[in-house]
């Protein structure tokens, strides 16, 4: 009897494992929308330590056709030609949407107001986006999937003050794209996201006064709390505690510039990264620095380093290690298109500044200092100073 009972329950499993492959065999799909905070598409199924690599965060409520299934995401259409990942629990499916070959744009505004330019595009649906950042000439390229055009009509207002040009091509059927062309070299940030089904490009204008007087920076302290980060080489000690102490002097040094400064936190507190990212979203900071503390495998591995994402972020982090060098810290580079997620958000120009290695000695003895905490906070201002004045030339 019991034999039998085993016997059947691997035929029944055999056959609902079959029925999960079947789910979406040729042809069949599953429509829906984006749905929680902070979803995102990925490139592939590709993983490292920090997840796979972002193609970009999206709204809510944005239409999405499943086409395949593996652990924990779906395999999504974006148009004829391109496909993307999107994990599972940020998907709701939604019979109510009906998949269409592709959705009609319609007319444009593009205007502005005392801190931000828009590009509003109306559509028939809540499609998905991806937004690229140009350097020389410095541009924000949108693209939108599923989408053909029907635009006549771009109305241009005189109040934008950083964007010099909104135009669009359909490069493919149906992947339509919009080019905006910006007034300055430097990218100070961009947002997309929907009001109702209008598409919106919020485009950060360059600050007219470029002093730290006039400018509010978000500093970023590491891990907290339960995420205790990595320890040190000798000693029994712990980077979240180490970011925090730098981070306390970070803002000091910017409040004695008369910055205004928010910290993500003040104390040993657990934060999780979409945390900090709806925090910062919610305090729009001019620029955002992250602190950490680095470790290898290798104990003779030493060094500063400076991360971003996005090329049009890439001088604010190229400024600061410079001058993080003058502290005789060895370089171990700046680093582009790395998949932290506080270099995620294109909202606002943001730096990673890993001060040093506590898995070398070396560097280890200098973190414990608390003088050398004071002097990596005047060197990362002075960074920040050097690439503000580079734009005032
Ligand atoms: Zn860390």
């Amino acid at each position: 009897m019991i034999r039998l009972f085993c016997f059947l329950a691997i035929v029944f499993s055999l056959q609902s494992c079959a029925q999960s492959v079947r789910e979406f065999e040729k042809n069949s799909f599953m429509m829906g929308r984006t749905t929680d905070t902070l979803p995102h598409l990925e490139y592939g199924l590709g993983e490292d330590r920090l997840g796979g690599a972002k193609i970009t965060f999206l709204d809510t409520s944005v239409i999405m056709k499943v086409v395949d299934s593996t652990k924990d995401v779906y395999k999504v259409q974006l148009s004829q030609n391109h496909f993307a990942y999107l994990p599972k629990k940020k998907f709701k499916a939604d019979s109510a949407v009906k998949a269409q070959p592709y959705y009609l744009t319609s007319n444009w505004k593009v205007y502005g107001d005392d801190k931000y330019d828009y590009v509003m595009i109306n559509l028939d649906e809540r499609l998905p986006y991806r937004g690229i950042q140009e350097i020389n000439p410095s541009r924000i390229v949108v693209d939108v999937f599923g989408a053909t055009s029907n635009t006549n009509w771009i109305t241009q207002l005189a109040t934008t003050k950083e964007i010099k040009n909104a135009w669009y091509e359909q490069i493919e059927d149906d992947v339509f794209r919009i080019f905006i062309e910006l007034n300055h070299d430097q990218h100070w940030g961009y947002s997309i996201y929907y009001e109702e089904k209008k598409l919106i490009v919020r485009v950060k204008q360059q600050p007219p006064v470029l002093t730290l007087d006039k400018l509010k920076v978000a500093v970023d302290a590491g891990h907290g709390g339960d995420n205790k980060g990595t320890g040190g080489a000798t000693c029994r000690c712990l980077e979240k505690n180490y970011t925090l102490l730098f981070a306390e002097e970070l803002k000091k040094a910017l409040e004695q510039e008369n910055a205004s400064v928010f910290m993500t936190r003040e104390k040993d507190t657990t934060l999780s990264m979409p945390e900090r990212v709806m925090m910062l979203r919610e305090q729009q900071p001019d620029l955002l620095i992250s602190i950490h503390l680095n470790s290898s495998d290798y104990d003779t591995v030493k060094g500063a380093s400076t991360y971003y994402r996005y090329i049009g972020f890439r001088p604010l982090t190229q400024f600061i290690l410079k001058r993080m060098e003058e502290l005789g810290l060895s370089e171990y580079g700046n680093v582009g298109s790395f998949n932290f997620g506080l270099n995620g958000p294109t909202d606002y120009p943001n730096c990673l500044v890993e001060v040093g290695f506590l898995s070398n000695r070396e560097d280890e003895k200098r973190i414990l200092d608390p003088q050398f905490h004071k002097q990596v906070a005047a060197k990362i201002v002075a960074g920040i100073k050097d690439w503000l004045k580079s734009m005032r030339r």
